[in-house]
């Protein structure tokens, strides 16, 4: 199973559905028009093909010897290889799956485990709320896959009987969030089925065995990799296969600093061989020795789909780590975002913080977050904290002037296509005060709530920050902005024992 999910050279990372097509979905040589179909396009030249049967299976050898030795020991491997239950050996590895996705092996291994405990199979999972399961999601990023895995179980459960697909196609198309990717993966590790699988690790290693140096992210390339994954998979043990290359990809055949030396299939390996032969060139060279030219040229193939742009030549200096090549990634979004945590002494003197509740769909959906602003561009600070006393009016229904926000700092969280700023202030307050239920959905949390809520990464460094300030305003000889434990305005006449709501606690001043 994959390891490492920031895989590829330049940061390429496996996705579920990323190289996926839709099922049945021919994927070369349908006619649009249903008219003559266009013709098949030429094979790639040998340089990139895996064509000699007896090489496959002394890769197919090297590859499974190495990993019987070397795999490293994963809770979801264990449970593929014990669980007698083939849905419940499938729920395991999917789980695991899209749990790898985008994030580290080591981050994973804790969330998997306390997700089995508390969902062990399907029909646990079919019955949690979407609160439970972005509570144990919380800090993992990438929310929304925990919010699909828990539909595609519901509808197993509710449409399917309780049963898994059996097959990597069926996976695929009946499984919503299901990519080719995560099905050959379930498919071949819990069923054993001979399909192969394409992650940013098996990426990697495919490109550096076969030269590959076009856009690997680009369809052609993906394509020409699935058919080389199908291809090469074990017949008798493709899910060990498969995750044998991608164990390969994360452990030794690194985006940045492979392990050549150490690598089970480096004789099959067409970058390793391309090295090898440059610095035999080399050495000759240097020694005067008469040398013949050196086989470093491309493929040969005029215009070759798979070798590198002839803008983006060979470069020596970088080895087998010229493979595998992808297009310049995007820029992430730049965005600014103001966010108040309001606080105050809740009845045992413990601090409280307010939290409301994300839309249901979109960026981090479902999940809790300190009241939050998205900003325009190029305002001010003053202006920053003028709209964000008037949302915080607007929604909860108060006056907040905008001087007695604190500000705390800014702070800097990237999302995998934003590069957002929280500009961070604070508010706080004192005395028995109570949200109008009709603010709903919002909170009071205390801080060991809060880190046991649905709450992102992002939220967790912004309280963080506020903990900071704190910290640094309550050390000798300093103060805050605002002096804790000062009242607001109107809250000097708070009754003892009385439970104010918020919006009397701030409207009415004067009748208190
Ligand atoms: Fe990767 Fe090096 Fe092995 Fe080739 S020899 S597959 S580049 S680790």
């Amino acid at each position: 199973m994959s390891h490492l999910r920031a895989a590829a050279a330049g940061g390429l990372r496996r996705s579920g559905g990323r190289a996926a097509r839709p099922a049945g979905q021919s994927r070369k040589g349908a006619s649009p028009r249903g008219g003559t179909s266009a013709p098949a396009p030429a094979p790639p030249p040998a340089q990139h093909l895996f064509s000699d049967p007896s090489e496959i299976e002394a890769l197919r050898g090297n590859l499974l010897a190495w990993y019987d030795k070397s795999k490293r020991d994963l809770p979801w491997r264990t449970l593929a290889a014990t669980e007698p239950d083939a849905n419940r050996r499938a729920y395991a590895v999917w789980v695991s799956e899209i749990m790898l996705q985008q994030t580290q092996v080591a981050t994973v291994i804790d969330y998997y485990n306390r997700w089995m405990q508390k969902w062990p199979t399907l029909q646990a999972l079919a019955q949690a709320s979407l609160e439970e399961v972005n509570e144990l999601w919380a800090g993992l990023g990438y929310y929304s896959r925990g919010k699909r895995l828990q539909e595609a179980a519901r509808k197993v459960v509710t449409e399917l009987g309780g049963q898994m697909p059996r097959t990597a196609e069926e996976l695929q198309k009946l499984l919503p969030g299901v990519g080719r990717y995560t099905a050959g993966a379930i498919a071949s590790i819990s069923y054993g089925q001979a399909t192969g699988v394409v992650d940013g690790n098996v990426i990697r290693v495919l490109c550096r065995l076969r030269c590959i140096g076009a856009d690997s992210s680009s369809p052609a390339v993906i394509d020409r990799l699935w058919d080389m994954a199908n291809a090469l998979v074990d017949r008798s043990r493709p899910g060990d296969f498969n995750q044998a290359l991608m164990e390969l990809g994360a452990t030794v055949c690194m985006p940045k600093a492979p392990l050549c030396g150490e690598c089970p299939v480096k004789q099959h390996c067409r970058a390793r061989r391309r090295v090898e032969k440059e610095l035999a060139f080399a050495s000759q060279k240097l020694f005067g020795k008469p040398a013949p030219v050196p086989d470093v040229e491309d493929c040969g193939f005029g215009n070759c789909p798979l070798c590198p742009p002839a803008t983006e030549p060979w470069d020596s200096s970088l080895g087998v780590t010229n493979f595998p090549r992808k297009a310049v990634k995007k820029q992430p979004r730049v965005a600014r975002t103001a966010t108040c945590v309001l606080e105050r002494r809740g009845c045992h003197g413990a601090l409280e913080y307010l939290i409301v509740q994300r839309p249901s769909s979109g960026l981090l959906a479902g999940l809790w977050e300190f009241p939050s602003l998205l900003l325009a561009q190029g305002l001010q600070e003053e202006k920053q904290r003028e709209v964000l006393a008037d949302h915080l009016q607007t929604r909860m229904g108060w006056p907040v002037a905008a001087g007695d926000l604190q500000f705390i700092g800014e702070v800097i969280h990237v999302f995998s296509h934003i590069h957002q700023t929280y500009v961070v202030y604070s508010l706080p307050l004192d005395g028995d005060v109570t949200l109008d239920p009709a603010l709903s959905p919002s909170r009071w949390v205390t801080e060991e709530e809060f880190h046991a809520s649905a709450v992102s990464t992002a939220m967790k460094k912004v309280l963080k920050a506020c903990e900071k300030q704190r910290g640094k305003d309550s050390s000798p000889g300093k103060g805050s902005k605002r002096k804790r434990g000062a009242k607001p305005q109107g809250a000097s006449s708070t009754r003892p024992g009385t439970q104010l709501s918020l919006r009397a606690f701030l409207q009415a001043p004067a009748s208190l």
